[in-house]
């Protein structure tokens, strides 16, 4: 049908200045009506079939006098069309601006008062509409509450586009407080707006994608089209056994499985869960299972020992150690002294981990280190983090942390030439090479848990199997999907 709106639009702007200016001047007339006449022939277009058999005068008048009034089949038709170029609802998207709250969102979309507060009601048992954020989206149908949008025909289309644009009133407003919810609110006439959430049907899919490291894991791992989100987790169940600037080699390879949601339209909305993955590297292969339990996952190796160690070695991601512990000649103070932790070269503004669970001894400023934060953890450990460039909310001396949980931003205050991060471990208050240091190990699964891991391991063994590895490439079409 576009085509023939787009013609008929032509042709009236055409016949519009003639018909209103001189109705008698005949010639004109004859103009106004050929060039449609022409259009038509020229582009071979039959969806207007009415037109050839009507009377030249007759086409030219029901056009010059447009008006759904008239009832000759051209005016029904041109109605028509005109009712489908301006569509009876308008469907928008409506952002949620700095600051906006949806009341506000909605009245600067044009809703009254009235209905903005109706719609909030209606919203608030399933939703709080405080939990806005900024740059959120929703779907808001307008139009005239009379008609519902979805069984509009032309007759009915062209005889309420008559209607004055006051009559506009929101019809619906729909939106995703969750990748799987959706909640609509609909104007009921004469109830009011009602809500519905429904739930999207999503479905998962295992994936079992392995790569060879030729430079980077990262790198190797996109380009088999694993989402970023998995190879930085990748990165972080396996930091405590492997050392990422040291351990890993051109050759090395690894493999994730791991589910992945999906719309019913097939479009991947979330990634799951690492179930399994494994890295083998210089020849020996390190194998890690996600293990559930009491509503906690955890990942273990195949004879159930944590994964975690008591502290992290890098408390960076991605990091490339640009300073190592021991004797080196200071870049700011000219003389050669002891260096008595590890430097990570990292952009300023890079979030910086908790090593281990513990409480913050000390978040402040601390002279040569900048601005520094101190954990302490159990059995006379402590790790410090220094040159920072602020403090994560809520991190203040005596706040209880977790292993992971982001402490503070990396900066270059204090003593520094560059952005880095200054990581020191602390053995009974003094520093020891975070590299070298034996830290304790996590927990080993025992009796009755061990059993339920076995069980589970065969389970995830059996599941992986059954799905051959995906050696994927980088002309993957998947490398799209990093987005998720
Ligand atoms: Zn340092």
């Amino acid at each position: 049908m576009t085509a023939s709106v787009a013609l008929a639009i032509t042709w009236l702007s055409l016949a519009a200045a003639p018909a209103s200016t001189s109705r008698a001047y005949e010639p004109r007339r004859e103009q106004a009506a050929l060039p449609y006449d022409l259009l038509l022939r020229l582009t071979g277009l039959h969806a207007l079939p009415a037109i050839a058999a009507e009377d030249p005068g007759q086409l030219y008048r029901s056009a010059g006098l447009f008006s759904p009034g008239l009832s000759g089949p051209l005016d029904r038709i041109l109605a028509a069309e005109r009712a489908a170029s301006k569509p009876q609802t308008e469907t928008r998207t409506l952002k949620v601006g700095d600051g906006d709250t949806m009341v506000r969102m909605l009245q600067q979309a044009g809703v009254s008062t009235e209905d903005a507060a109706a719609v909030i009601d209606a919203i608030k048992p399933l939703y709080s509409p405080r939990n806005i954020r900024t740059g959120q989206t929703f779907q808001a149908i307008f139009g005239t509450a009379d008609t519902p949008p979805d069984n509009a025909t032309g007759a009915q289309a062209a005889q309420s586009s008559q209607d004055d644009d006051s009559d506009r009133r929101l019809l619906s407003l729909s939106f995703a407080p969750s990748i799987d919810h959706q909640i609509t609110v609909h104007l009921t006439v004469p109830d009011g707006y009602l809500a519905e959430d429904v739930e999207r049907k999503l479905q998962t899919h295992y994936q079992h994608v392995g790569a060879t490291i030729d430079s980077s894991l990262y790198l190797a791992a996109t380009q088999a089209g694993i989402p970023a989100s998995v190879v930085v987790e990748i990165i972080r169940m396996f930091s405590y056994e492997v050392d990422f600037q040291r351990d890993v080699h051109p050759g090395d390879d690894f493999e994730v499985f791991f589910n992945r949601y999906f719309t019913a339209e097939g479009q991947p909305v979330k990634v799951g869960d690492i179930l399994a993955a494994s890295m083998t590297l210089s020849g020996r292969k390190h194998l890690l299972y996600r293990f559930e339990q009491g509503g906690e996952a955890e990942y273990f190796d195949v004879n159930g020992q944590s994964a975690k160690a008591m502290l992290m070695k890098t408390p960076v991601d991605g990091a490339r150690i640009s300073s190592g512990f021991g004797q080196r000649h200071h870049p700011i103070l000219g003389y050669t002294r002891m260096h008595k932790g590890i430097d990570f070269a990292v952009p300023s503004g890079t979030p910086v981990m908790a090593a281990g669970d513990g409480t913050i001894a000390f978040a402040g400023s601390g002279g040569e280190y900048g601005n520094l934060v101190v954990i302490k953890h159990g059995n006379n450990y402590a790790t410090a983090y220094g040159h920072l460039s602020r403090f994560a909310p809520g991190m203040r001396t005596g706040a209880r942390v977790h292993q992971g949980d982001v402490v503070a931003y990396s900066g270059m205050t204090g003593l520094a030439t560059g952005p880095h991060l200054h990581y020191e471990i602390r053995v009974n208050n003094s520093q020891v090479n975070p590299l070298t240091v034996k830290v304790a190990s996590g927990r080993k699964l025992e009796g009755e848990d061990l059993k339920a891991f076995f069980a589970e391991r065969g389970h995830l063994e059996t599941l992986e199997a059954s799905l051959p590895v995906e050696h994927r490439l980088a002309q993957a079409t998947g490398l799209r999907e990093t987005r998720d």
